[in-house]
């Protein structure tokens, strides 16, 4: 099958280029791109299309995806009343089903093929969800959340309980389990030290989250006295180069410098810090700090499904935050929401559109008004991301194959 248009392609380790070019997939994967008009007509695309690889969410929640847009809360207030009670359906592992099930159509039509989520503390809803990605085809890191405290009792099992059930999740197709305690203040140190024990045990990808609220931060500082809140995942062996935490507005540069020592990964969640009034996350000063970042929607914190609207805010706390240099140029930006965060996540052969990669990709289709702008186009990438519709999307391909 062979896909043609205008392709966007890597260029170097942290941008991406639009050039002429077609590429060929054979089964899952690409077998070839070359630049130039096709060598055939193309199955897929043509002149007046884009080929984008499918886009990477680094943090979101399965069961938050219907609890969008309850507003005026911070975190501690909106997790009570809003997302404890979301999260308390999936006790129905046929409910997390089909839930999951329309979240995959919900990311496949914004255009991500890949993530890595939260799903609840249930096994069974957990498993579920696993499988149900994996049917749909996505690529996905699947949390299994741990937590003992600070939650409603029928989010709080007993650990042992919690931790033999995770032990005994399977991964399926393309979706990996992960260990994903929610945050320090709904885990005993009990429970942090099991899950640092499992993760180190199975090579799982740890999510959490870190440093979100004030509210949130100073109830941390209370729960594990002289310690910051970076230390406290530390102590507990949960900060790797296969740990993504989510956040991390309110770090002081000893915790910066940890998480850059540690290569753990920052999910940084604009759209949610937003939405939540929790603050700006400063990218600028963690990535000068060493720190990686990847960049999620938090779905539901954040409201936002689309990746390049998610990224079209990243830019705008920077500025916010930055002026003038906190300016990230588009061709950095679309890397991120591919490329970058799938090596984030450790998936070094996803969501980039060169010869041996999996082949998830986007044909688009910006709309005529669009496309007779586009030969007075200053910055062709620019204008993609900021004027960027869904709608856009004529195709998504998955694995190789085109969905429906
Ligand atoms: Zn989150």
């Amino acid at each position: 099958m062979i896909a043609a248009g205008r392709l966007m392609l890597p260029n170097g380790t942290d941008a991406v280029r639009l050039a002429d070019a077609w590429l060929r997939i054979e089964n899952d994967r690409i077998a070839e791109v070359g630049e130039g008009p096709p060598p055939v007509e193309p199955d897929l695309g043509g002149p007046t299309s884009y080929v984008l690889p499918g886009f990477v969410d680094a943090h979101c929640h399965l069961p938050q995806f219907d609890a969008i847009g309850a507003d005026g809360m911070e975190l501690l207030d909106w997790l009570a009343a809003v997302i404890f009670p979301a999260e308390t359906r999936w006790q129905d592992a046929t409910y997390a089903r089909d839930m999951a099930d329309r979240v995959a159509s919900r990311l496949l039509t914004a255009g991500t093929t890949a993530c890595a989520c939260f799903a609840t503390v249930h096994a069974e809803a957990t498993q579920a969800a696993i499988e149900t990605l994996a049917a749909r085809g996505l690529r996905a890191h699947v949390g299994h959340v741990l937590m003992d405290r600070h939650a409603p009792r029928a989010l709080t099992p007993p650990i042992a309980a919690q931790v033999e059930s995770s032990r005994q999740l399977r991964p399926a197709g393309r979706a990996e389990v992960s260990v994903a305690p929610r945050f320090a203040i709904s885990c005993t140190p009990e429970l942090l030290a099991a899950a640092g024990e499992l993760a180190a045990k199975t090579g799982r990808l740890v999510q959490t989250h870190l440093s979100e609220n004030r509210a949130e931060v100073a109830l941390a500082r209370e729960l594990f006295p002289g310690r910051s809140y970076t230390q406290v995942y530390d102590d507990f062996g949960l900060l790797s180069e296969r740990a993504v935490l989510a956040h991390g507005v309110w770090l002081d540069d000893d915790e910066r410098s940890l998480l850059a020592e540690r290569g753990a990964i920052v999910a940084h969640c604009p759209t949610a810090n937003a939405f939540l009034m929790s603050g700006d996350a400063d990218v600028r000063t963690m990535r000068a700090a060493g720190v990686r970042v990847a960049l999620g929607s938090d779905i539901a914190g954040g409201p936002i499904v689309s990746m390049p609207r998610v990224a079209r805010h990243m830019l705008e706390t920077s500025k916010r935050l930055h002026g003038r240099d906190g300016v990230i140029p588009p061709e950095r930006l679309w890397r991120q929401i591919t490329a970058g965060n799938a090596d984030a996540l450790g998936w070094p052969r996803t969501s980039r559109l060169e010869p041996g990669a999996e082949a998830d990709l986007l044909i688009i289709e910006p709309d005529a008004c669009e496309r007779l702008a586009r030969d007075r186009w200053p910055n062709e990438l620019g204008y993609l991301l900021h004027a960027w519709q869904d709608r856009w999307i004529r195709r998504v391909v998955v694995a190789g194959r085109v969905q429906p």
